[in-house]
């Protein structure tokens, strides 16, 4: 039987650090994160969010603290969920040092814009017995006034804008970091994350920033997020949507699906052409939905739109249907198993994968 050639993806091996209980870099799985959206310190629409979002198949959260009460909702945060989670913080170190306090699992935060050289100082302390990691999170938004004068809003310029946060750092003696570059022009994220990747072996959180509303913002992750992915740059990543964060974390699994980073159900199906003899657009819709009990194993089904080119067309699948006209085939590794009247199609496909993965 031909088989399709499975190519692994040459990852980069940086600098493991821990978040939580979350190992990053190194030949660790690339992690999928996302932010909440709520006020941080509404503790229940919080945890629901995360609830959800937990669902989905998030890993890392990172929440808002942009004052006290938000850094305080992390020990009660922290008391009802077990994934670690991020503080995002902005210019004030004492929002850092609170958050410390609460138990963050994290930061997010730019030294070099915190103040004085004390203030990097008292934050360094609090996280190095814990070795609370810091990510520095650079934007073509965000770069230092001598960086813009200096190379303008350039790859180059984005990327010495992250390293003068990462020297701070370092200067401090501390190297629990991962570092983000992020633009909201896919190309200049792109050729940002290589040149950082060429620099420094620390790990590195891929994102587009402000890539857009649903469909134009997953295309936009998708080509950014996945191009680096695919030359084995990257070892965590956040899909940044202006939709519910669940979209994310269903974009962020796809992305890392589609290149083989992560196991689980891909469902595949034909373009559809003239010989098409079944609704075969409903029926790939309604698959999606019958078919996410399995989305944990790692399984490729395949839904075609006719019998004649459906099952040698998708050989490599492990199971699929071909749809005829008012009833359809189900195959299993491009071989007919047998024929199903259209209505039951999907559920006799439910119950083969089911006696299968049983
Ligand atoms: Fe056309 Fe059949 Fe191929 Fe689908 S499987 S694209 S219907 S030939």
């Amino acid at each position: 039987m031909e088989l399709l050639e499975v190519i692994m993806i040459d990852r980069k091996q940086t600098r493991v650090i821990r978040l939580g209980n979350i190992p990053i870099g190194g030949k660790n799985p690339v992690t999928i994160q996302s932010m909440t959206n709520t006020r941080t310190e509404d503790i229940p629409k919080t945890l629901e969010q995360i609830k959800e979002l937990t669902i989905a198949g998030c890993e890392i959260i990172r929440v808002a603290v942009p004052n006290l009460e938000s850094a305080k909702a992390i020990t009660k945060l922290k008391k009802q969920i077990k994934m670690p989670i991020i503080a995002d913080i902005h210019f004030d170190h004492k929002l850092a040092l609170a958050s410390i306090e609460a138990g963050v699992d994290g930061l997010r935060l730019n030294p070099g814009n915190i103040g004085s050289q004390l203030n990097v100082l008292k934050v360094v302390d609090a996280v190095r017995e814990k070795k609370i990691p810091i990510r520095i999170g650079v934007n073509s938004g965000s770069l230092s006034k001598d960086c813009i004068k200096k190379y303008g809003v350039t790859a180059r310029g984005i990327v010495e804008s992250a390293l003068e946060h990462v020297h701070i750092l370092e200067n401090a003696g501390y190297e629990e970091m991962k570092i983000s570059v992020k633009a909201s022009s896919v190309p200049l994220t792109i050729e940002s994350y290589r040149l950082l990747s060429q620099k420094v072996n620390y790990p590195l959180h891929l994102g587009v920033t402000e890539a857009g509303t649903e469909f134009v913002g997953t295309i936009k992750s998708s080509v950014g997020i996945g191009t680096l992915l695919a030359e084995g740059i990257g070892d965590t990543i956040r899909v940044s949507l202006t939709a519910d964060p669940v979209k994310e974390i269903t974009v962020a699994r796809n992305i890392l699906k589609a290149l083989h980073l992560r196991k689980g159900l891909e469902i595949i199906s034909c373009p559809t052409c003239g010989r098409t003899q079944i609704n075969l657009i409903e029926l790939a819709h309604e698959a999606e939905k019958r078919l996410a009990e399995f989305k944990d194993k790692d399984l490729t089904i395949a839904i075609m739109g006719c019998v004649v080119n459906g099952p040698g067309e998708a050989r490599e699948a492990d199971f699929g249907i071909a749809g005829g006209i008012g009833e359809g085939l189900l195959f299993q590794k491009g071989k007919i198993v047998k024929k199903v009247p259209e209505n039951f199609l999907l559920e006799e496909l439910v119950a083969l994968i089911r006696a299968y993965v049983e």
